[in-house]
């Protein structure tokens, strides 16, 4: 529609290059401004960003389009999520796929009011949001390029974390690792990744599908444990949580029992039960250490 795109460009610290998209509302790019300058990222063509308070002209995504928004609701069933996949090895044509399709695309960030969408996940009832989506496409002008869409709320680690996808996207990380093809638009087609990230408080790393054998839960975040065993008991007055985990991100760490057992006053049995319990992850602990030495040996 128009032959210059209106884009202002963002060095980051690294070096990479994106560029922001000037045709959006002017409160949402002043925000995404200064989350690129938080991250360290300068401005290019400044004379750009100084014309961008009233730039309001160009291709303007629009979420509630339809076309490209995959935007999930309260009521999606967790496996048609989308889920982080960064634990397979590429092969040797999907680097050399990439180094010819995606290595050379440039980047343009797009932030929408959008309301993040928050899911419940139903194994462990936890909620997720979407960040941001990432779509590659080819635009108006006939540039194939990377489209980060950031919703209202997110923040300058769902920058970092989309910048991280898309290089590893040029990397090779590509169809088999989380994008989709959603679409033939206008003839070439458009490729989606969604990120979900956890909003209950106590993390927003981002989602990986658990590769542990002896895991009980599907989902993690990163800095997460895994669980292999759990004893609670909710009694009033005779609380304890009782786990057999081990870290995430350290792959070679042992299973080890967790003790949480606050504000613990209880009768005999209640003590007894306490004790059984304990006893029972203490042997669940040996068993799972012994079958992870079975596996490392094998
Ligand atoms: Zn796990």
């Amino acid at each position: 529609m128009f032959a210059t795109p209106a884009v202002e460009t963002w060095i980051s610290p690294s070096g990479r290059v994106g560029t922001v998209a000037l045709d959006q509302d002017p409160v949402a790019l002043e925000a995404l401004r200064d989350m690129m300058r938080a991250q360290g990222y300068t401005l290019q063509n400044e004379e750009a960003g100084e014309a961008a308070g009233t730039a309001v002209s160009g291709e303007i995504i629009n979420p509630g389009q339809g076309t490209i928004d995959t935007s999930v609701t309260p009521d999606v069933d967790e496996r048609d999520l989308t889920i982080v996949q960064r634990t397979t090895d590429v092969t040797p044509e999907e680097v050399d796929w990439a180094a010819g399709n995606l290595a050379h695309l440039s980047t343009t960030y797009h932030d929408v009011k959008t309301d993040r969408q928050a899911v419940d996940v139903r194994s462990g009832g936890r909620l997720w949001r979407s960040a941001c989506r990432i779509v590659m496409l080819t635009d108006d002008n006939g540039v194939e390029q990377f489209r980060v869409v950031l919703y209202k709320g997110a923040t300058i680690a769902d920058v970092t974390d989309a910048d991280e996808v898309i290089e590893q996207a040029k990397a090779g990380y590509f169809l088999r690792h989380g994008w989709d093809r959603i679409e033939d638009f206008n003839g070439s087609p458009r490729y989606l990744f969604a990120e979900y990230r956890r909003v209950d408080g106590r993390t927003s790393e981002p989602a990986l599908v658990c590769d542990e054998p002896q895991c009980s839960e599907g989902w993690h975040s990163v800095i997460e444990d895994h669980c292999a065993e759990e004893m609670l008991s909710r009694t009033t007055g005779a609380r304890y949580e009782i786990r057999v985990r081990r870290p995430v991100a350290e792959a070679a760490a042992p299973w080890q029992v967790e003790v949480y057992a606050d504000d613990f006053m209880g009768t005999p049995e209640q003590v007894a039960a306490f004790m059984n319990d304990l006893s029972w992850c203490q042997q669940a602990c040996v068993a799972a250490n012994a079958k992870r030495t079975k596996v490392v040996a094998a």
